[in-house]
């Protein structure tokens, strides 16, 4: 069995990148990586050991001061050198995050995305900015934004070379030195941008990569006590722990962008044919598993028998196919166990809920880890596949009368990442957009349309703090106060 991966006659090996090196586990441990469009083994890859962990830590931590010391212009280079070594090699990177998890090359946009982060942070030095005032009388008061130190990033597997790059941009303009986990179940991308990290000539130490499972590496990072900051996404379950980890040891800054159960509401004076088409990208997009996918649908009643008929005929025409094809518009889902996951919720489901399209997984029949689109109508509020996050392509479509009663609804969860609204009202767009307990609200449109430089996160179990291009520059840099006193006579409440 090969332990690479043979791209267009290339043969390339995953590493792990420590201190400037590419090395294998210490121990020379390494785990599967499955195709889940056929189930066959993609590639080997190591996984990185505690003694890795703990070396890639002190290498960042040795080179720290020197990268901060760095003129950030030479910092933003080194950044720009990457970003054009990803376009360049994009396609290589569809086929490996193809081969991985399952994202067809044709909706690949992860490595476009990757590389305008590395490009944007390369020019965002300028707004590492403190303040200063004169409003303390006979002092100038000032503030210094500085980095962390060692700055761990953990990310999950369904957006890989975008969460990659937006989070060790950030961190690395800021002057932070980064390691990178990266999913064990898409090590391959993130494997393949390392090689081209080492292309650009980061110097040794300051952008470590390792792959492997959440233990050992992932909780070693967690808990150990050089990393000063954890950016985290993934699961709501992992956040906790992580939290929990940074509590126990050095109360290290934790940034966690987690889970959803998102709603979208369509209001019966919306556009009933764009809100539909919307609301269907939403939840088959990556096969569903994205964090802001609409997994609970509130259609207005007098408008509901409609938008569910030509819903559920449309979505019963989507198939999975394979993710190398260009003609894919939906692939498989990440590996045995999201399909599993899905199945099993799908059962629940049944049981709740009136299954209105799909319910089926169709590995017997394909040999991936394909699910049919599903579709289940009038589940009560309460039911398991209501209130979980399933990730997967899966939809809730209920009804409501009033818009007091599709609030209540939809803000009963203990997710609030996005909410779409659609109506052609303003003032209830509005009193919508108050009244949502979400990170992000979108007014007729629904999920992923992103505004390009707003804030993203979470309320309540979705998350905490705010990423996206300048938000995500604060969580990599402390805040300092600097007093001056000016006046020897200046008075001081404190003098004795
Ligand atoms: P996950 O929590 O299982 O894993 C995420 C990462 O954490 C992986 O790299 C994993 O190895 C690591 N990990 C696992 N256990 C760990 C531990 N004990 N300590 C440290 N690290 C550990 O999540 P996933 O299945 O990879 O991703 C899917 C989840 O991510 C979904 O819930 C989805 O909604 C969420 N997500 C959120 C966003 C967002 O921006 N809010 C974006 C993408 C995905």
């Amino acid at each position: 069995m090969s332990t690479s991966v043979n791209i267009n006659g290339v043969e390339f090996q995953p590493r792990l990148l420590i201190n400037g090196e590419f090395v294998e586990a210490s121990d020379k441990g390494t785990f599967n990586v499955f195709n889940p469009a056929t189930g066959e083994i993609s590639c080997k890859v190591p996984e990185a050991t505690e003694d890795d962990t703990n070396r890639a830590v002190a290498a960042a931590k040795a080179a720290q001061p020197a990268w901060a010391a760095l003129d950030p212009t030479k910092r933003g280079a080194y950044l720009k050198k990457l970003a054009a070594l990803i376009r360049e090699h994009k396609s290589t990177l569809h086929h490996l995050e193809a081969i991985s998890m399952g994202v067809p090359v044709n909706h690949f946009f992860h490595a476009d995305f990757g590389a305008d982060e590395f490009d944007y942070f390369a020019q965002a030095w300028p707004h590492i900015q403190g303040q200063s005032s004169v409003n303390t009388p006979g002092y100038v008061t000032m503030t210094f934004r500085q980095p962390f130190g060692v700055v761990a990033c953990i990310i999950p597997w369904n957006a890989p070379l975008y969460l990659f790059a937006a989070k060790a941009a950030a961190a690395l303009i800021t002057g932070n030195t980064v390691v990178l986990k990266s999913s064990e179940k898409a090590p391959l991308a993130v494997a393949y941008a390392a090689e081209l990290v080492a292309r650009a000539g980061f110097p040794p130490g300051v952008f470590n990569i390792l792959s492997g499972h959440g233990l050992p590496s992932g909780r070693c990072l967690a808990r150990h006590m050089d990393v000063r900051a954890i950016s985290f996404t993934g699961s709501s379950r992992t956040g906790k722990l992580i939290q929990e980890e940074a509590a126990k040891t050095n109360l290290k800054s934790v940034t966690l962008e987690l889970g959803g159960k998102s709603p979208a509401i369509i209001f019966d004076d919306a556009n009933i044919e764009q809100a539909l088409t919307d609301t269907m990208s939403s939840i088959l997009l990556n096969a569903g598993q994205i964090c802001v996918a609409n997994s609970r649908v509130y259609v207005q009643k007098s408008v509901a028998p409609k938008f569910i008929e030509a819903f559920t005929k449309r979505i019963a025409t989507i198939h999975g196919g394979n993710p190398l094809d260009p003609q894919t518009q939906m692939g498989p889902q990440a590996d045995e166990v999201q399909y599993k996951n899905i199945l099993s919720y799908i059962e629940e489901g049944k049981k709740s809920g009136k299954l209105a399209v799909g319910g089926k997984g169709r590995l017997d029949e394909t040999k991936g880890y394909f699910v049919e689109p599903t579709v289940f109508l009038d589940t009560p509020e309460d039911a398991k596949i209501m209130k979980e996050e399933i990730f997967g392509p899966v939809l809730n479509i209920n009804t409501f009368e009033t818009e007091e009663e599709v609030v209540a609804k939809a803000n009963d969860t203990e997710y609030g990442l996005w909410a779409a609204v659609f109506t052609n009202n303003l003032s209830r767009a509005m009193r919508m957009a108050k009244a949502l307990e979400s990170g992000y609200v979108s007014i007729n449109c629904s999920s992923p349309s992103m505004g390009r430089d707003l804030p993203f996160g979470g309320y309540k179990g979705s998350g905490q703090g705010r990423e996206g291009r300048l938000h995500s520059m604060n969580h990599f840099l402390e805040v300092k106060s600097v007093i001056i006193k000016l006046d020897e006579k200046a008075s001081s409440q404190w003098n004795m």
